[in-house]
């Protein structure tokens, strides 16, 4: 099979066997032999985090990963409580968003986007509104590729009554992650990102206990709600409604590789491709945007250049033809590409994209190394 090398923020490249395991005999998903799938599948997507099985549960849904956002959201506060958002980037932004639709009594404490949140102030806001029950934060926000202090985030809330939601969506079974140590109550994910799957399954892991007290929630909505699909898991083995029957069987097969590969072998290796990323951008001379010691060492957020014959579709175009996908994306007012990490893909295809990007900039007539006018408060390589 042609393999494309996806440098998106997800989907993600994915490996033959994973693409493969989807070609199965029809079955119906009500069959005991795909419940017990998905009983063990719940199981190791909590091992993935090293939550303690006793005291933690994985909730499978059908959707795209922003489907947790809104079950998290509109299933986990109590009547009459608030839910403070820390906000620096597009994903917190999408949260923001959701609470909007619900009606939802919420606080959007809003950070530059390219900085880290300020933790004196979210102390501050949670000691100023004893009614926030939810603090809401972004692992890493993918637009921008900077990681935020969720652990630090999550003491705060509890000191202060509130539980730890966090989206890890991109950075569950990439960036190492221990669910209690990192004071999260619940974190969520979806199979096309770290596990390296297809799209449409998702799922949020998060602490039974407080599943089972948000039954006497307000229900916000009917397909989305966190404890209805618990409980119809507990009862019955089996989703509420349809399940992703194929999407399932790859990520059965993913977890396996997962597995296989190893926590810390994978994260070096998504390391490794994220400095080859790095060295290339350097030597063409492109500058990111966030500090490089904010990066959660995921996501590159690449500032266009400023040349007369830069044309982003046409770098794309021109890349894309090549089986090497970038993705534009635009941060507060700047114009930016990702070069993302995630995926089957090794230092080596970094390499082989970079010839390809040169060439691009080449034919294009872009001088190299790239032109930036000086602006002040913009990061260069360094
Ligand atoms: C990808 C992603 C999501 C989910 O996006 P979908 O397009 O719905 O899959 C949510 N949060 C973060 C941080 C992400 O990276």
């Amino acid at each position: 099979m042609k393999r494309n090398i996806l440098l998106n923020p997800g989907p993600a490249t994915t490996t033959d066997t994973v693409k493969m395991a989807q070609v199965v005999p029809d079955i119906c998903p009500r069959e005991k032999e795909f419940a017990s799938m998905m009983k063990q599948m719940r199981n190791d997507l909590v091992r993935i985090v090293h939550g303690n099985p006793d005291k933690y549960t994985a909730v499978l849904f059908c959707g795209s990963g922003t489907v947790n956002l809104d079950v998290c959201i509109n299933s986990l506060l109590p009547q009459d409580k608030k839910i403070l958002v820390v906000n620096n980037g597009a994903y917190s932004g999408r949260a923001v968003e959701i609470c909007e639709y619900y009606g939802l009594p919420h606080i959007n404490l809003q950070f530059p986007v390219d900085e880290l949140p300020q933790l004196e102030e979210v102390e501050k806001v949670l000691k100023d509104d004893p009614d926030i029950a939810v603090v809401y934060t972004t692992h890493n926000e993918t637009g921008t590729g900077i990681l935020n202090p969720v652990r630090e985030i999550g003491t705060l809330a509890h000191r202060n009554g509130a539980i730890s939601v966090v989206d890890t969506t991109s950075t569950f079974a990439m960036r190492p992650i221990d669910i209690e140590a990192d004071n999260i109550d619940f974190c969520m994910a979806s199979a096309q990102k770290g596990l390296m799957s297809m799209t449409g399954l998702s799922w949020v892991v998060g602490k039974t206990e407080e599943i089972v007290k948000s039954a006497s929630y307000p229900k916000r909505s009917y397909y989305c709600n966190l404890f209805l699909q618990y409980d119809f898991f507990e009862k019955t083995g089996e989703m509420h409604f349809t399940p992703p029957v194929q999407t399932v069987y790859a990520t059965r097969m993913a977890i396996e590789e997962y597995f296989a590969e190893g926590e810390q072998k994978k994260w070096a290796r998504h390391t490794a491709v994220f400095e080859a990323i790095h060295a290339g951008l350097e030597k063409l001379g492109f500058r990111d945007m966030i500090k490089r010691e904010w990066q959660a060492g995921l996501v590159v957020a690449v500032k266009y250049p400023q040349d007369v014959n830069w044309d982003f579709d046409k770098v794309h175009d021109y890349c894309y033809a090549r089986g090497f996908t970038i993705y534009p994306g635009k941060v507060a007012d700047q114009n930016t590409f990702r070069l993302c990490a995630l995926g089957a893909i090794t230092p080596e295809d970094i390499e082989e994209f970079f010839l390809v990007l040169k060439e691009a900039l080449v034919t294009l007539g872009i001088q190299i190394p790239v032109q930036y006018e000086e602006s002040l408060g913009s990061e260069s390589y360094g």
